[in-house]
């Protein structure tokens, strides 16, 4: 087991730990005259299930959200991540 270098390392490899939380997002189009998509929007429709959690960006170590205990220290960053999820309204797209 190595040292852990803070309490917001992760607990089996002491690497950072990534919070995330899933966004629903839908793409909108009008349909013109002339049988086209236009004015494409891509808005964030607010997943209503709280899809979150911590995970260690080197090794399998991972914590969802529901499962998390409330005197985590990483349970303020999960609700933070759900936070900033929730503010984002609409998204841009990078096509390929
Ligand atoms: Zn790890």
């Amino acid at each position: 087991m190595p040292k852990l270098k803070n309490n917001f390392s992760c607990p089996d490899c002491g690497s950072t730990v990534k919070a995330w939380a899933d966004l629903d997002a839908q793409v909108t189009f009008e349909i013109s005259k002339s049988g086209k998509l236009v004015k494409r929007i891509i808005e964030n429709v607010q997943q209503s299930d709280g899809r979150c959690g911590v995970e260690c960006s080197k090794c399998s170590w991972a914590v969802y959200g529901e499962d998390m205990d409330d005197d985590s220290p990483f349970a303020k960053f999960v609700g933070e991540a759900l936070g900033q999820q929730a503010d984002i309204q609409f998204l841009t797209a990078k096509r390929v």
